[in-house]
């Protein structure tokens, strides 16, 4: 494909859609879409109607994913499938999800405005339940569209917030969960699964990235750890003789900190702790917490996770306590495919040339991990600005690359390298596009008066970010005033709330 003859318009149409999803909200106040509510059913609408003017028959799945479908120059060729979800956690952030449903959409668009087919056939997935967040269930989509009806069934008695089940809620929306195992996928159809999402984490931002290659999804554990001490009058023990269910389990806290830290890239979260029957003049006597362990791959996390827990035994006879852990939930880690990697990285480098791409491990679970229990996967990582914070409205697209050169070019999604005719798949999710406005300059100064111009009129800046200067002006100034000044005024394209 020849970049010259991108239309970078379509860049631009790409970040309005954003925009345009955006507005479909369970809430007037912040950015919330969970499953089968009125907003969600209005995205996916919106989504389906997207794929059709791209040049795709669409399907929608048992479970309310939409399905595009471009047909490969012949018939009988293997898919490969793109997608992500379009359902977001409450107060969430407009890019997680939507970013890998749009891209490949804005790449079969320009496809098809060309009238050119590609030696595949390309499939995009609009998962519409990825979060969880009515349902408490996680993967919904992508596991019933790989795993059918077995993956459903022990979901749907569970009720929403207002005592709504799955089922009724699927029935509600026209859907059938009987039909899962119809609409599975064939996993010798696919070539290959591949998937944009933004970061989620600061490393890109950290080293000044615009984009990344995926090398695995961690693995993790969630774990329950029960502490039981002795509870006893505040007033009257003395402290040699007390054995404090909380203070042991401060220490255990700690202790997860401390080793995961000594041993990077494991990463270690407590984010629950209780104290059972918590009083301000009795000593804790049973305390329980939950501990999130996550690598890169499950050596690497039996390894990290024994070591904590070796520790928290350790503690636990030395303070006279007992420790129980249970397991509450395990996930394996899914590799990404070397040859997705190598092509994905070479698609980086097309854009942003003088440097190798850079790869790095996502700790946050995405669909690509159940896919990856079918086929290859392959994901490619954006960044993400405002400190990298994710499931959060602050999840900005923060685009400032190589002298704001990928900004350009993000702006102008394109398919630039062709699916081989061997069938090796296509990974061609950015491309070029004409510098037809002004981008923020790189030191704080000088982008403190490009704000200033933009507010002026005097500097053209990208549509979609115009229209949220002021939002980013007032994020910035928020995170000065957190003693975050590395953030002051970088946001190419801040989204930080509805327009
Ligand atoms: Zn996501």
């Amino acid at each position: 494909m020849d970049a010259t003859t991108f239309d970078p318009a379509a860049g631009r149409e790409f970040i309005d859609r954003v925009l345009v999803l955006g507005h479909h909200s369970d809430s007037d106040a912040h950015y919330t879409r969970t499953y089968l509510t009125p907003a969600h059913q209005a995205a996916a609408r919106q989504i389906a109607e997207w794929m059709r003017a791209a040049g795709m028959p669409v399907r929608v799945d048992a479970t309310g994913s939409v399905i595009g479908r471009y047909d490969a120059a012949a018939p009988g060729r293997p898919t490969l499938l793109m997608g992500s979800h379009f359902d977001s956690v409450r107060n969430g952030g407009k890019y997680d999800g939507v970013l890998g449903i749009l891209v490949p959409i804005a790449c079969v668009a320009a496809l098809s405005r060309r009238g050119e087919r590609l030696p595949v056939a390309v499939e995009i997935a609009a998962f519409s339940d990825e979060e969880g967040a009515r349902f408490q269930t996680s993967f919904l989509a992508s596991r019933a569209l790989v795993e059918g009806s077995a993956s459903l069934a022990p979901l749907l008695e569970r009720r929403d917030a207002d005592g709504v089940t799955l089922a009724q809620a699927m029935r509600d929306a026209g859907l059938d969960p009987a039909r899962a195992d119809g609409d599975r996928i064939d996993p010798a159809t696919l070539a290959a699964y591949v998937e944009v999402h933004i970061e989620q984490g600061p490393v890109l931002l950290d080293a000044g990235r615009a984009l990344g290659v995926v090398t695995s999804i961690a693995a993790g554990t969630r774990h329950l750890l029960k502490v039981k001490g002795e509870a006893g009058h505040a007033g009257t023990v003395p402290m040699a003789m007390r054995r404090d269910a909380l203070a042991a389990a401060a220490e255990m806290v700690l202790a997860f900190e401390e080793r995961a830290a000594a041993a990077p890239p494991l990463v270690a979260t407590v984010g629950i702790l209780k104290v059972r029957d918590g009083t301000g003049n009795v000593i804790p006597g049973e305390v329980e917490f939950t501990a999130d362990v996550r690598a890169p791959d499950g050596a690497t996390l039996a390894a990290g996770r024994e070591a904590m827990f070796a520790a928290c035994h350790e503690i636990a006879k030395r303070r006279g306590v007992a420790l129980e852990i249970a397991k509450k939930h395990e996930v394996e880690s899914a590799p990404c495919a070397a040859r997705l990697q190598d092509q994905l990285a070479a698609a980086i480098e097309r854009v942003v040339p003088g440097e190798a791409a850079m790869r790095l491990p996502s700790g946050a679970g995405h669909d690509a991990m159940i896919l990856a229990k079918v086929t290859e996967v392959g994901m490619m990582f954006v960044r993400c600005g405002a400190g990298g914070v994710s499931h959060n409205p602050a999840n900005v697209f923060l685009m400032r690359g190589v002298e704001g050169e990928a900004v350009v070019r993000l702006h102008a999604p394109q398919p630039i390298e062709e699916m081989r005719a061997d069938g090796a798949p296509v990974t061609h999710l950015i491309g070029e596009g004409d510098a037809d406005f002004a981008l923020p300059p790189r030191d704080a100064p000088a982008t403190a008066q490009w704000t200033q111009d933009v507010l002026d009129g005097k500097v053209r800046a990208p549509a979609a970010l115009a229209r949220e200067v002021t939002l980013i002006v007032e994020h910035c100034r928020t995170a000065a005033n957190a003693g975050r000044p590395g953030l002051k005024l970088v946001s190419s394209n801040a989204l930080l709330s509805k327009p």
